[in-house]
């Protein structure tokens, strides 16, 4: 099947190059009552008499034009959306349904806990599943995303440490982690000490030794991590930093790979963050609101943010008269709305479901390993999990690297995968189809991925002057993400000076 081309237009002229005076986007009869003027109503000086620029267009060319610029934009329901590390799996619609139920909806915050127990009674179960699907104590619902989740579980080492006056100095973390991983280690007053990748692709476990120490607070793990590759020493792992009275945090936002088989809990994780907007399906949207639930063992829930949701009998209540705790970290919940979402996912597809989403995540991703291995450089070959990382060595050759690739893969109808990511990898393309993808949609990615090398040895003009078919080619990525111009001034008097 041809993919290409599945954008309508991409010449759609600015709403206000459609403009002309006197349309209007709505028609009423005229009044039959009394008008009352607007400035017997409104202080007249708060009234404008013009917005400047403002377009006049009619409703139908309106909705239209909003219907076209919605096709340029590649989504999960639109197709393959290979984001290594950012599990973008389909978000069910049955959880926009259950989320958008009133009373879940439109319930105000501040409602006293009597008046709002099914709400809380939500937030309850999904902590309860999520301990029992982690293996682990306690768990807070509150961080907005794996990286607030990350900078609370760390917050948490860190008083951990404090409440034994043995403050630490130090977070390990491997060279192949997450850039929010030192982000947050940083922020929370630690200095980041890294650590080698051996030539499996996990950590080094002779330079963690090295560098374990009783000035360490913890080491941050990304379990299976960045790569792909499960790190199959994690007990031992464990007991080295344990044995330094150091704690083990784990970066579980790839924890989709894990669901259902086996649980941190039982691999000696102190603390982990989870990601509902990855693993449990929840959207990412533009940037959020996501939900990076933290989880950990009994020797952290003293300081755990607050509040915690308390069940008494079986009323629900927030529990905030918690003395260790590290505070708050989100006002109120967290995003409620995600988690109502994430629990319905749960729910809906229950422990064998759960079961069977890691299991076809990862053969699918090893279906794209096995399929694209006589193309595609694998800079490892130790077994992968859920996603599955090449580099672009064997293209490279003809002058064609990762970034083309990832920019022809657009004209062929995909989104690209991770790009550059992780570090360790010399022109990473990361890939990672989930569960979401069957097999027809994976062979159709793998036969784009084949034609690209076949471009490269043949024509590779092709894909180094890629993408043809999108409205823009080629950002300088710096600039559009240092200097960004949001803003379109109708052109006037200012237009010289403006360059949006
Ligand atoms: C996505 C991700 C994070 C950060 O999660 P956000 O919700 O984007 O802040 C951290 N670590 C890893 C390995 C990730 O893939």
């Amino acid at each position: 099947m041809n993919r290409t081309n599945i954008v309508v237009n991409l010449n759609e002229p600015l709403v206000f190059e459609q403009s002309a005076p006197g349309k209007s986007a709505y028609s009423l009869p005229p009044l039959d009552v009394e008008e009352v003027a607007l400035d017997q109503i409104v202080d007249p000086k708060l009234i404008r008499s013009d917005i400047p620029g403002f377009p006049e267009i009619s409703e139908v060319e309106l909705i239209r034009h909003y219907t076209r610029l919605s096709t340029w934009n590649y989504h999960v329901d639109l197709g393959l959306y290979p984001l290594g590390s950012c599990t973008m799996k389909y978000n069910p619609k049955l959880n926009e349904r259950v989320a958008r139920i009133p009373g879940l909806a439109t319930v105000h915050p501040l409602l006293n806990a009597p008046l709002a127990q099914g709400n809380l009674k939500i937030l309850y179960r999904l902590q309860e599943l999520l301990k029992e699907i982690t293996g682990m104590a306690g768990v807070t619902l509150q961080p907005a995303a794996g990286s607030q989740g990350e900078l609370t579980g760390i917050l948490m080492v860190r008083a951990y440490h404090a409440a034994r006056n043995k403050p630490r100095k130090y977070v390990l973390i491997p060279d192949s982690a997450h850039g929010t991983n030192p982000a947050s280690a940083t922020i929370s007053g630690y200095e980041v000490k890294a650590i080698p990748s051996d030539q499996t692709g996990q950590i080094d476990l002779t330079s963690l030794k090295e560098k374990m120490s009783d000035e360490v607070a913890c080491l941050m793990l990304t379990n299976p991590n960045t790569l792909g590759i499960f790190e199959s020493r994690i007990q031992e792992i464990g007991r080295i930093v344990h044995e330094a009275g150091a704690l083990l945090y784990m970066d579980g936002a790839n924890f989709n790979a894990l669901l259902g088989q086996t649980r941190p809990g039982d691999m000696g994780i102190d603390v982990l963050h989870l990601n509902l907007h990855k693993t449990f399906s929840t959207p990412h949207g533009g940037g959020g609101p996501g939900s990076g639930p933290v989880a950990c063992q009994e020797s952290l829930i003293p300081f755990l943010p607050v509040p915690i949701v308390a069940k008494d009998g079986d009323k629900f209540r927030l529990d905030f008269d918690r003395p260790q705790t590290i505070g708050r970290l989100h006002a109120f919940f967290g995003n409620f709305g995600m988690m109502v979402r994430a629990l319905a996912y749960i729910l809906s597809c229950g422990g064998d479901g759960l079961k069977q989403i890691s299991e076809t995540a990862v053969l699918n991703a090893n279906y794209i390993r096995k399929r694209l291995a006589d193309h595609y450089d694998l800079p490892y070959d130790t077994p992968s999990l859920h996603e599955v990382v090449f580099s672009d060595k064997r293209q490279e050759r003809q002058g064609v690297k990762t970034l083309d690739i990832a920019k022809r893969l657009i004209d062929l109808g995909f989104h690209p995968p991770t790009v550059y990511f992780p570090l360790i990898v010399h022109g990473a393309l990361m890939i990672e189809p989930t569960e979401s993808a069957g097999k027809g949609e994976l062979d159709e990615f793998i036969e784009a991925m084949i034609q690209i090398h076949r471009e490269t040895v043949e024509e590779p003009a092709k894909v180094t002057g890629a993408p043809t078919s999108a409205k823009v080619a080629r950002l300088d990525e710096t600039r559009a993400a240092r200097t960004p111009v949001l803003r379109w001034k109708a052109r006037g008097k200012d237009e010289e000076k403006d360059e949006g």
